[in-house]
């Protein structure tokens, strides 16, 4: 089995579902007493989210790169940056070590094309909203991206940002987020990624009728692959 690396802390809510998951799909498909082979190397967020609000990405990529080779010295053999807002630096991380970073946007389009869809909404923190990195590249596997609109967008971010991350989860603000799941869809969504790992904690399935693309299940699942992989 490879040893994977998890970049994590951002949030640590999210990261401990990563742990979790990862290793129940180990046990489920390994069988027995496995469970994952891995290194967490966890960022403290409270010198994190500051770069984000700065729009520092070259901060941003330093910190992730740092805590990509941190893991890799510890024996990661593939790297997971547990953050869908990070991956608009995952090419810079990328390219600073020598195994291979698991792209979430790429993890994402592959769940989108199997249930052959080509538009999907888009839900994350502002910045994934409103940067080009997650619907450029789905749009390499000609997949169409929809985002809230602006005052919606604020709604999203601030759920994440005053709740979910300080493991706040409030039936309102599910509710508003099935909401716009609807909302995306009546705009021709056929389904909607899930682009921040904590929102998936709050919103599930059954929530909402429109179809769910959960990044940090289907990250973990694509890590699992790896991990397990001949
Ligand atoms: N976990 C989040 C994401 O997937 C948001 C926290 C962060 O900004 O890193 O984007």
């Amino acid at each position: 089995m490879k040893t994977l690396g998890l970049l994590g802390g951002m949030s640590w809510e999210s990261s401990a579902e990563y742990y979790r998951l990862i290793n129940t799909m180990v046990r489920e498909q390994a069988g027995g007493f496995h469970s994952a082979e891995l290194v967490l190397v966890s960022i403290d967020f409270a010198t994190f989210e500051p770069l984000l609000a700065a729009g520092r990405w070259d901060a941003v990529a330093q910190r992730l790169i740092q805590a990509a080779q941190d893991a890799v010295r510890a024996g990661a053999e593939a790297i997971l940056i547990c953050t869908n807002t990070g991956h608009k630096v995952a090419d810079e991380v990328a390219g600073a070590i020598d195994v291979p970073v698991v792209n979430v946007v790429d993890v994402v389009a592959e769940a989108v094309l199997a249930r052959g869809f080509d538009t999907v909404g888009l839900l994350g923190t502002r910045f994934t909203m409103t940067e080009s990195f997650f619907p450029d590249r789905l749009s390499r596997y000609g997949i169409r991206t929809i985002v809230p609109s602006p005052d919606e967008q604020v709604d999203v971010n601030r759920v994440i940002f005053d709740e979910l991350v300080l493991g706040v989860f409030r039936d309102d603000s599910r509710s508003a987020l099935a909401s716009l799941t609807q909302a995306l869809a009546a705009r021709g969504a056929q389904g909607v990624v899930l682009g921040c790992t904590e929102l998936e904690l709050l919103l599930r399935a059954h929530d909402t009728e429109v179809p769910l693309f959960p990044t940090a299940r289907l990250h973990a699942a694509a890590a699992v692959q790896v991990a397990l992989a001949p």
